[in-house]
Protein backbone atom coordinates (compact mmCIF):
# COMPACT_ATOMS: atom_id res chain seq x y z
CA UNK A 1 0.00 0.00 0.00
CA UNK A 2 1.19 3.35 -0.63
CA UNK A 3 0.60 6.72 0.97
CA UNK A 4 0.60 9.81 -0.50
CA UNK A 5 2.15 12.13 2.20
CA UNK A 6 3.84 14.87 0.02
CA UNK A 7 0.79 17.60 -1.27
CA UNK A 8 0.76 17.47 -4.72
CA UNK A 9 2.34 20.34 -6.59
CA UNK A 10 1.18 22.31 -9.71
CA UNK A 11 4.06 21.12 -12.05
CA UNK A 12 3.89 24.42 -13.95
CA UNK A 13 3.74 27.22 -10.63
CA UNK A 14 4.58 24.99 -7.59
CA UNK A 15 1.13 25.75 -6.31
CA UNK A 16 -0.18 23.14 -3.86
CA UNK A 17 -3.29 21.75 -4.92
CA UNK A 18 -6.57 21.15 -3.34
CA UNK A 19 -8.35 18.81 -4.00
CA UNK A 20 -11.67 19.66 -3.20
CA UNK A 21 -13.50 16.48 -3.82
CA UNK A 22 -12.88 12.72 -5.00
CA UNK A 23 -11.37 13.91 -8.92
CA UNK A 24 -9.21 12.52 -10.65
CA UNK A 25 -8.09 15.90 -12.16
CA UNK A 26 -7.03 18.53 -10.32
CA UNK A 27 -6.96 22.04 -11.13
CA UNK A 28 -4.66 24.64 -10.15
CA UNK A 29 -6.13 27.73 -8.71
CA UNK A 30 -3.37 29.81 -9.29
CA UNK A 31 -2.70 29.50 -13.16
CA UNK A 32 -5.36 26.98 -14.63
CA UNK A 33 -3.53 24.17 -14.88
CA UNK A 34 -4.95 20.77 -15.75
CA UNK A 35 -3.09 17.74 -13.04
CA UNK A 36 -3.86 13.52 -13.48
CA UNK A 37 -3.77 13.41 -9.83
CA UNK A 38 -2.29 9.91 -9.82
CA UNK A 39 0.59 10.52 -11.28
CA UNK A 40 0.97 14.79 -10.89
CA UNK A 41 1.43 14.97 -14.98
CA UNK A 42 -0.16 17.71 -16.64
CA UNK A 43 -3.12 16.90 -18.64
CA UNK A 44 -4.30 18.14 -21.98
CA UNK A 45 -7.43 19.31 -21.56
CA UNK A 46 -10.83 21.24 -24.20
CA UNK A 47 -13.62 22.38 -22.43
CA UNK A 48 -16.61 22.32 -25.16
CA UNK A 49 -19.09 25.29 -25.30
CA UNK A 50 -22.89 24.61 -24.62
CA UNK A 51 -25.07 24.42 -27.86
CA UNK A 52 -28.03 23.22 -26.70
CA UNK A 53 -30.13 25.06 -24.03
CA UNK A 54 -32.14 23.73 -21.17
CA UNK A 55 -33.77 24.43 -18.09
CA UNK A 56 -31.92 21.98 -16.04
CA UNK A 57 -28.81 22.25 -14.13
CA UNK A 58 -25.36 22.32 -15.97
CA UNK A 59 -22.15 20.75 -15.44
CA UNK A 60 -19.22 19.75 -17.61
CA UNK A 61 -18.46 15.82 -18.33
CA UNK A 62 -14.87 14.67 -18.44
CA UNK A 63 -14.28 12.39 -21.27
CA UNK A 64 -11.07 10.45 -21.97
CA UNK A 65 -10.08 10.67 -25.61
CA UNK A 66 -7.43 8.11 -27.06
CA UNK A 67 -5.93 7.69 -30.09
CA UNK A 68 -6.58 3.80 -31.15
CA UNK A 69 -5.56 1.81 -33.90
CA UNK A 70 -6.63 -1.35 -34.74
CA UNK A 71 -6.04 -4.48 -37.18
CA UNK A 72 -7.92 -7.40 -37.80
CA UNK A 73 -5.53 -10.07 -39.02
CA UNK A 74 -8.05 -12.41 -38.85
CA UNK A 75 -11.50 -12.90 -38.72
CA UNK A 76 -14.50 -15.72 -39.55
CA UNK A 77 -17.70 -14.67 -39.12
CA UNK A 78 -20.33 -17.25 -40.39
CA UNK A 79 -23.79 -15.65 -41.71
CA UNK A 80 -25.34 -14.10 -44.92
CA UNK A 81 -23.90 -10.61 -44.65
CA UNK A 82 -20.51 -10.99 -43.17
CA UNK A 83 -18.52 -7.68 -43.99
CA UNK A 84 -15.30 -6.45 -43.37
CA UNK A 85 -14.72 -5.58 -39.78
CA UNK A 86 -13.33 -2.27 -37.97
CA UNK A 87 -9.70 -1.31 -38.60
CA UNK A 88 -7.52 1.67 -39.20
CA UNK A 89 -7.77 4.97 -36.86
CA UNK A 90 -10.08 6.25 -34.93
CA UNK A 91 -10.34 8.28 -32.03
CA UNK A 92 -12.44 6.87 -28.87
CA UNK A 93 -13.82 8.76 -26.33
CA UNK A 94 -14.97 7.26 -23.15
CA UNK A 95 -17.53 9.62 -20.92
CA UNK A 96 -15.44 9.75 -17.37
CA UNK A 97 -17.67 11.08 -15.15
CA UNK A 98 -21.43 10.95 -13.71
CA UNK A 99 -21.35 7.59 -12.54
CA UNK A 100 -23.12 6.35 -15.35
CA UNK A 101 -23.72 2.75 -15.64
CA UNK A 102 -21.89 0.67 -18.49
CA UNK A 103 -23.85 0.23 -20.73
CA UNK A 104 -24.62 3.92 -21.04
CA UNK A 105 -20.76 4.13 -21.22
CA UNK A 106 -20.41 2.12 -24.25
CA UNK A 107 -23.39 3.82 -25.70
CA UNK A 108 -22.24 7.45 -25.08
CA UNK A 109 -18.60 6.63 -25.92
CA UNK A 110 -20.09 4.48 -29.24
CA UNK A 111 -22.25 8.15 -30.33
CA UNK A 112 -18.84 10.45 -29.92
CA UNK A 113 -16.74 7.99 -31.63
CA UNK A 114 -18.85 8.00 -34.85
CA UNK A 115 -19.46 11.49 -34.75
CA UNK A 116 -16.50 12.81 -33.19
CA UNK A 117 -17.05 16.46 -31.28
CA UNK A 118 -13.85 18.08 -33.46
CA UNK A 119 -14.62 21.76 -34.46
CA UNK A 120 -16.92 22.74 -31.92
CA UNK A 121 -16.40 25.89 -30.07
CA UNK A 122 -13.85 25.52 -27.31
CA UNK A 123 -13.67 27.74 -24.38
CA UNK A 124 -10.80 29.01 -22.30
CA UNK A 125 -12.67 27.91 -18.58
CA UNK A 126 -15.76 26.45 -17.12
CA UNK A 127 -18.55 28.94 -17.72
CA UNK A 128 -21.14 28.58 -15.39
CA UNK A 129 -21.31 25.05 -14.62
CA UNK A 130 -18.89 22.95 -13.02
CA UNK A 131 -17.05 20.03 -13.96
CA UNK A 132 -18.36 16.63 -12.85
CA UNK A 133 -15.39 14.75 -10.91
CA UNK A 134 -13.35 12.13 -13.36
CA UNK A 135 -13.97 8.57 -12.20
CA UNK A 136 -11.89 6.27 -14.38
CA UNK A 137 -8.58 6.21 -14.82
CA UNK A 138 -6.74 6.34 -17.90
CA UNK A 139 -5.60 3.14 -17.85
CA UNK A 140 -8.82 1.15 -17.15
CA UNK A 141 -10.25 3.66 -20.03
CA UNK A 142 -7.73 1.94 -22.27
CA UNK A 143 -9.52 -1.36 -21.64
CA UNK A 144 -12.87 0.10 -21.90
CA UNK A 145 -11.87 1.39 -25.12
CA UNK A 146 -11.26 -2.34 -26.60
CA UNK A 147 -13.76 -3.39 -24.97
CA UNK A 148 -16.17 -1.01 -27.64
CA UNK A 149 -14.01 -1.91 -30.51
CA UNK A 150 -14.99 -5.82 -29.84
CA UNK A 151 -18.54 -4.97 -29.06
CA UNK A 152 -18.71 -3.31 -32.88
CA UNK A 153 -17.10 -6.22 -34.34
CA UNK A 154 -19.43 -8.32 -32.11
CA UNK A 155 -22.71 -6.36 -33.06
CA UNK A 156 -22.53 -6.44 -36.87
CA UNK A 157 -24.13 -8.90 -38.74
CA UNK A 158 -23.40 -12.69 -38.94
CA UNK A 159 -22.33 -14.89 -35.88
CA UNK A 160 -18.59 -14.10 -35.05
CA UNK A 161 -16.10 -17.23 -34.69
CA UNK A 162 -13.05 -16.38 -33.93
CA UNK A 163 -10.92 -13.13 -34.47
CA UNK A 164 -6.74 -12.63 -34.46
CA UNK A 165 -6.43 -8.64 -33.98
CA UNK A 166 -3.68 -5.85 -32.77
CA UNK A 167 -5.46 -2.73 -30.95
CA UNK A 168 -3.58 -0.27 -29.37
CA UNK A 169 -5.33 2.71 -27.36
CA UNK A 170 -2.95 5.91 -26.72
CA UNK A 171 -4.43 8.77 -24.64
CA UNK A 172 -4.61 12.10 -26.01
CA UNK A 173 -6.34 14.25 -23.70
CA UNK A 174 -9.35 15.24 -21.41
CA UNK A 175 -12.52 16.76 -23.21
CA UNK A 176 -15.03 18.25 -20.80
CA UNK A 177 -18.15 18.19 -22.69
CA UNK A 178 -21.33 20.13 -22.07
CA UNK A 179 -24.12 18.46 -20.56
CA UNK A 180 -27.80 18.90 -18.68
CA UNK A 181 -28.94 16.77 -15.69
CA UNK A 182 -32.23 15.94 -16.05
CA UNK A 183 -33.22 12.13 -14.61
CA UNK A 184 -29.64 11.26 -16.74
CA UNK A 185 -26.93 13.01 -18.60
CA UNK A 186 -28.05 14.98 -21.73
CA UNK A 187 -25.05 16.11 -24.00
CA UNK A 188 -25.33 20.04 -24.66
CA UNK A 189 -24.40 19.63 -27.93
CA UNK A 190 -25.81 19.46 -31.29
CA UNK A 191 -26.33 16.00 -32.67
CA UNK A 192 -26.06 13.80 -29.91
CA UNK A 193 -29.44 13.57 -29.03
CA UNK A 194 -29.92 16.29 -26.43
CA UNK A 195 -31.70 19.12 -29.66
ZN1 LIG B 1 -0.27 26.27 -11.20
Amino acid sequence: MSLRLVPLKCPKCGSILKAQRKDLVYQCENCGTFVYAPTGEVLDVSILDFEVMRNASKYYMPFLAYHTRARIYDEEVRGFFAQRGMGGEWITYIPAGGSLPSEEVVRISKMFTSNPPSNRNEVQSFRDASPLPMEIPIEAGEKIAEFIFLSYEVDRPGILQNIRYEFEAKFSRVVYVPVYYDNGYIIALRGYGGD
